[in-house]
């Protein structure tokens, strides 16, 4: 068929990302790493990241002129297939940016979206990111693309699985209300699944994207779950029975969280997350190797209180201390000690000290601590089984 594009060699990219009092300098670079990380999830490659100081975004094209057109000479110069801001862009802004630069934008939620329904494995999740997509296609459809025709098939333009999505307005929102239909339909099938799921505790591994939670998974359960070092590697929910010693729990591995998810993106995954939401204790995985880990931290914590699960017992697993990379610091130097400058022994004796959840220093790959991590799950599930059957005494 003409006019689709051949997807033999990798989409070029370059992200956008813009400083301003929330979103300090010294963080910026770090958020457009993870954003080029997220663009080679997607399988475009990141040639070159453009940073604008701005306090108010400029309505019509989000950065302002001059930088755009540093931009614009660039994309011509390197033969740029898309453009891709950090941030989310409103309907218009996406709209004129195209117009001026001549190719396709995407913001940071459409790359998501994209990633996701690349990764959707089960018909599931497959209709609830389609739903996402669609959900946030709608609004931008106007004018989008249709000077970009022969793009068709590029990253944020693909549904889940091989299919193309649809640029029709009208056929959105039927397909919108059939999709919504249909979720609820399998929604009240998992409500009356998991009740059915009989006397057992509830653990929920939750966490940031790529802090192992699914390697964590499968060293508890022996399981051999699908993990890899991209984001998003787990989309659908997976659920395990464990046993301990004596005492049998169900383990869930799902979605990672991210910051800047937006909140209607969150809410497509309400069914998702209901596991997590549902849970009797979670498993707050870090990634104690990543220097942003602390931030990482509390946009998690911040995405359990959007779902209503922030209340729940938790125990914090910092994970990856194979990883963990100490930098002494030199005697003469006055300047204030950062996280790096601390041994692991130090930063665990701190956190234990000033965290108010339990938590534990592991290496889920290397499986170091395992078995203090199985005894520390073992008390905490049993503890919470006693409480809720207190006379189910053949456990013991
Ligand atoms: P998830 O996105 O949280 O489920 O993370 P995954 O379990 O998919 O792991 C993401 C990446 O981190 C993979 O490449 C894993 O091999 C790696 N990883 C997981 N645990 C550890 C660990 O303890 N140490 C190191 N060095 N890497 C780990
Ligand atoms: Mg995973």
């Amino acid at each position: 068929m003409g006019g689709y594009r051949i997807n033999t060699e990798p989409e070029k990219a370059i992200l956008i990302g813009v400083s301003n009092d929330n979103q300090p300098y010294s963080h910026i670079e770090d958020y457009l790493a993870e954003l080029a990380f997220l663009v080679e999830t997607a399988g475009a490659i990141p040639v070159r990241t453009f940073i604008q100081r701005l306090d108010t975004p400029n309505s019509r094209t989000f950065i302002g002129s001059g930088k755009l057109d540093e931009v614009r000479q660039f994309v011509i110069r390197e033969k740029i297939d898309i453009v891709i801001f950090d941030d989310e862009l409103s309907p218009s802004q996406l709209r004129n940016l195209e117009m001026e630069l001549g190719i396709r934008v995407l913001d940071r939620t459409n790359l998501i979206l994209d990633i996701f329904a690349q990764r959707a494995k089960t018909a599931y999740a497959k209709t609830q990111v389609e739903l996402a997509q669609y959900e946030y296609l709608l609004p931008r459809l106007a004018g989008m693309w249709t000077h970009l025709e022969r793009q068709r098939g590029g990253i944020g333009l693909r549904g889940p699985g091989e299919a193309e999505i649809e640029t029709d307005r009208r056929i959105i929102r039927t397909k919108i209300a059939i999709l919504k239909d249909h979720l609820e339909k399998i929604d009240r099938q998992m409500t009356t699944q998991r009740k059915n799921r009989g006397r057992l505790v509830r653990v929920s591994l939750v966490g940031y994207t790529n802090v192992g939670k699914s390697t964590l998974m499968n060293l508890l359960s022996k399981s051999d779950l699908f993990a890899e070092n991209k984001l998003f590697a787990t989309l659908d929910a997976t659920v395990r029975k464990v046993v301990i010693g004596n005492l049998p729990f169900l383990l869930s591995d799902t979605v990672g969280f991210i910051r800047k998810l937006p909140h209607h993106l969150v809410e497509s995954f309400k069914s998702t997350l209901d596991e997590v939401r549902e849970a009797d204790l979670l498993l707050h995985v870090v990634d104690i190797s990543h220097p942003g880990f602390e931030e990482q931290i509390s946009v998690v914590n911040q995405t359990l209180q959007e779902i209503h699960a922030a209340d729940k017992p938790t125990l914090v697993v910092f994970n990856k201390t194979d990883a963990y990379s100490y930098v002494p610091k030199d005697e003469d130097d006055l300047s204030p000690r950062q996280k790096e400058n601390l041994t692991l022994e130090e930063l665990q004796k701190s956190w234990m000290a000033r965290n108010n959840a339990p938590c534990i220093f592991i290496s889920a790959l290397l499986k170091q601590n395992a078995e203090a991590l199985r005894r520390l799950l073992y008390d905490m599930v049993r503890e919470i089984h006693i409480t809720r059957y207190p006379y189910d005494n053949f456990l013991y």
